[in-house]
């Protein structure tokens, strides 16, 4: 199966700013599978290898005292993204990196955390509540979702917006976690897949008081109009016709990774309907540490007024030696987990 496979590889040595990390488990997620099949990602300079697992959760096994209050016995979550020199990097916000030179574990120039030891920056480091021990590997792909859902908010700020309506194109765990996120801030939440409706992820929308729509069904023109749309397909073509499905005043947000493609849309009438109704379309990439914070926040949230749903999203189950069954395809898969657990 692509390039992936397990190696034996030398303990880390963490630096002065760094904490020596156990892994407990490892997510696995879309852009992994990109790696496996080398159309994405990049090895750190001097190696030939790259460890996958940017989506983590593990306990500190070592740390020098440091001001960020990281200390042994901690579980955390790392961030994945590592700043560069400029301006956002340097201001906390490296998820808006103005020259695309960060880096990535696990994805792009540095290893991952699909390991038993690695290394992270003290500082990029989240600690997670023990409470929320058993979901917490969720939080990076949350983490995403939050910034989405957080941004096109803050982007309303331009004016009075009192949203009802959202359409959530995907139901992989972004959009689920997305499809949560909205449902906790009151919104009317519609989300639209392949999937037939009694698929487990059809189940888990209904299940969080969403509407669960199968394109194969009804397509989504017939869907009414929406005053915000997160598109996490990476489907170009739904994202151009999400684009007017958007109420005067809407906010698409793109998440997906979109392929080239030619367009075969009528530009100036999408244009106009953008201008005439002052609709807004923004991508939103990675996340920043604040936004696995708010994660953390409304994991709480959510365990009390959906309790198993986040458990439920781990549809598989895997040793590190079992790895080919973690990276390969299951029917009705949402999260594949790594667990590291199983080693002791
Ligand atoms: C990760 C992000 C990352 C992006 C692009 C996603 O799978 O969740 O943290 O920035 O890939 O590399």
């Amino acid at each position: 199966m692509g390039s992936v496979r397990l190696i034996d590889a030398p303990q880390p040595t963490p630096s002065a700013r760094e904490a020596l990390l156990r892994t407990n488990k490892i997510g696995i997620c879309g852009t992994d599978l990109e790696i496996i099949q080398g159309s994405y990602g990049e090895a750190p300079s001097g190696s030939d290898y790259l460890i996958l697992g940017h989506e983590c959760l593990a306990t500190v096994e070592e740390a020098s005292i440091n001001s960020a209050g990281i200390k042994r016995g901690d579980l955390v979550i790392p961030t994945v993204r590592r700043p560069d020199g400029c301006i956002n990097c340097q201001n906390g916000e490296s998820d808006m990196c103005l020259t695309g030179q960060y880096m990535e574990h696990g994805i792009k120039g540095l290893h991952g955390f699909c390991s038993e030891f690695s290394v992270s920056d003290v500082n990029f480091l989240v600690p997670v509540p023990p409470e929320l021990s058993d979901v917490a590997v969720l939080l990076e792909p949350t983490s995403v979702a939050e910034k989405g859902v957080a941004q096109s908010f803050k982007i309303q700020e331009r004016m009075i917006w009192k949203p009802k309506r959202a359409l959530v194109l995907g139901t992989g765990p972004v959009g689920i976690l997305t499809v949560l996120l909205l449902r906790l801030r009151g919104l009317d939440v519609t989300a639209v897949a392949t999937r037939p409706k009694d698929s487990l992820k059809a189940r888990t929308i209904e299940k969080i008081g969403g509407t669960y729509v199968n394109a194969n069904d009804q397509p989504i023109t017939s869907l009414g109009k929406f005053d915000l749309i997160l598109e996490e397909t990476g489907v170009s073509s739904l994202a151009a016709e999400a684009q007017g499905l958007l109420n005067n005043n809407g906010v698409l947000c793109l998440l997906g990774i979109y392929q080239p493609k030619l367009a075969t849309q009528d530009i100036g009438h999408s244009y106009a309907d953008i201008v005439l109704g002052n609709k807004i379309t923004f991508g939103s990439v990675n996340a920043n540490k604040r936004y696995f914070v708010s994660g953390i926040q409304d994991f709480k949230t959510i365990q009390q007024r959906f309790p198993g749903v986040l458990k439920s999203l781990f549809t598989k189950i895997a040793g590190p030696s079992d790895f080919s069954k973690a990276y390969g395809p299951t029917k009705d898969d949402i999260k594949s987990v790594i667990d590291f657990q199983t080693l002791n």
